[in-house]
């Protein structure tokens, strides 16, 4: 068996995945999408744009053949070829299994080894903005691996990120973790012990395991498909026999603080998310009505519906899409600000501050946190109006936070998808998302298709339009839960 450090990554973010890498049916297994492949274009990209003084070589053998790889890289080595880009480096432990290692470059330094006097120390590039420790532990891994193949202790290693450039490795402190998590990870191949599914939608999302493992989910109505029931309290749940969502909505939530020790309120929370899965039904939260949440949600004659597309490789807004909805005339207009090219971004927030002038009063919906972060940072970077952002921050009303703040939804997820999904609400385009718009603008830059463009404004104005759906929705709901809050009142009259 080939433990390689892609199989340790796997591990490191689901032991599930380098499971079914290893062991699983092949024709269940998803494509990889266009994002990850886009990522990994980057990837390559900013790789191919690093340059050395020294000679590079590059070893070559089949694709996926390590061991004619490591061969390759074995006679560049011995060659003593300065830098070798793509190496292979592998070591056989038992006649069970061996590691394999592919760090991104390895720089022949001065120093004692096998080959003579030089050895070569394993470099890993990321685009990353921060040296991960799941990064750390795979060139630990890498290390380990160089040492046994090289024959001498290896005390360097390096990331090389694309913002902060080298970061030494603390391999006395990184190596025990790595070690620790590669036998972890020798153990369940080995056994063959095949994880169970628990589904987290940030990290199973762009999964090539994806629907096989939510099929499965599905089937087993799995309690991870319950909103709020973590990785980490899912075995707490599972120690008091709270397995499934009709249990759990069943229980007193004091109960399960006292049974469980989790907080009050997220006792609460995870009690009212399953009655609103069991029953299918919004719930509204008790917290919400302690704070009379639901009284400062606005109407206003001109409301406006904002939503923001970047490229985060570029560093990039691109767009800003708001849907003006002008209750008093009874009339809807979506205007997206668009960046043709990168170098048009200021001009599109110039644009943006525009329409935001036109309309002073209007409460501006958005969902997340990310599109006042934005605006506020575009306001510094490009400028704005005498007192702007002060003015713009209370007009901002963020309704995720919103929903979270004041009702559980029978949904697996607080994406703006899957809410406004649940109140009927369908996207023109099904095949869009975040991500894909992000692969897609970068499409545009390569090749002019305007097609590409006409879908990303689709897209971006279907965001806005569903936000607007949720906002009427929650503006509704709210509005019973009062009239409900008030009913034994103006009985008591
Ligand atoms: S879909 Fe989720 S649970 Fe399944 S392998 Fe992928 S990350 Fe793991």
């Amino acid at each position: 068996m080939l433990l390689t450090d892609q199989l340790l990554l796997n591990f490191q973010r689901c032991h599930r995945q380098a499971f079914l890498e290893m062991y699983g049916e092949r024709s269940v297994r998803g494509q990889v999408n266009d994002f990850l492949l886009k990522l990994g274009q980057d990837k390559q990209r900013f790789q191919d744009s690093l340059t050395f003084d020294q000679t590079i070589a590059q070893p070559e053998y089949p694709y996926h053949d390590w061991e004619a790889g490591s061969m390759a890289t074995l006679d560049l080595m011995r060659q003593g070829v300065p830098v070798i880009r793509k190496g292979v480096l592998m070591s056989f432990r038992t006649d069970q299994y061996s590691f394999v290692s592919t760090p991104d470059l390895l720089i022949r330094r001065s120093g004692v080894s096998v080959w003579g006097d030089w050895l070569y120390v394993p470099v890993d590039v990321k685009l990353s903005k921060r040296p991960k420790l799941e990064y750390q532990i795979l060139s630990a891994f890498g290390a380990d691996v160089l040492a046994v193949v090289q024959q001498v202790p290896t005390e360097v290693a390096w990331l090389y990120l694309k913002d902060k450039g080298w970061y030494a490795i603390d391999l006395p402190k990184v190596m025990p973790q790595m070690e620790a998590l590669r036998d972890e990870l020798l153990q369940m191949l080995l056994y063959q012990q095949e994880p169970e599914v628990f589904i987290a939608r940030n990290r199973c999302s762009m999964c090539v395991w994806f629907d096989h493992c939510y099929a499965i989910a599905q089937s087993q109505n799995h309690l991870s498909l319950l909103p709020g029931v973590t990785p980490t309290r899912y075995p707490v749940l599972r120690a008091q026999n709270l397995a499934t969502a009709e249990i759990l909505a069943e229980t007193d939530p004091i109960h399960l603080h006292a049974k469980t020790g989790l907080g009050h309120e997220i006792s609460s929370k995870l009690v009212s998310q399953a009655q609103a899965f069991v029953y299918q039904q919004p719930v509204l939260l008790t917290s919400a009505r302690a704070f009379n949440d639901f009284d400062a949600l606005p109407t206003a004659a001109v409301e406006l519906y904002f939503d923001i597309e970047a490229e985060p490789g570029l560093d990039l807004v691109y767009l800003h899409g708001v849907f003006v909805v002008d209750r008093q005339q009874n009339h809807q207009q979506f205007y997206p600000f668009l960046a043709k090219q990168p170098d048009e971004e200021m001009q599109a927030w110039q644009d943006l501050v525009a329409l935001f002038q036109r309309y002073p009063d209007a409460p501006i919906f958005h969902f997340c946190a990310y599109e006042v972060q934005t605006v506020t940072r575009l306001a510094r970077l490009y400028g704005a109006p005498d007192g702007f952002i002060q003015s713009m921050l209370p007009r901002f009303f963020d309704l995720h936070e919103w929903v979270t703040r004041t009702a559980v939804l029978p949904i697996e997820s607080y994406t703006l998808k899957l809410i406004a999904r649940w109140l009927g609400f369908e996207w023109r385009n099904t095949a869009a998302n975040g991500a894909q718009a992000i692969c897609w603008y970068s499409e545009w830059l390569e090749t002019g298709n305007e097609t590409l463009l006409n879908d990303i404004v689709l897209y971006n104005e279907d965001d806005c339009r569903a936000t607007y759906h949720v906002k009427e929705w929650l503006t509704e709901f709210l509005g019973q839960q009062t009239a409900l809050d008030l009913q034994p009142l103006a009985s008591g009259f």
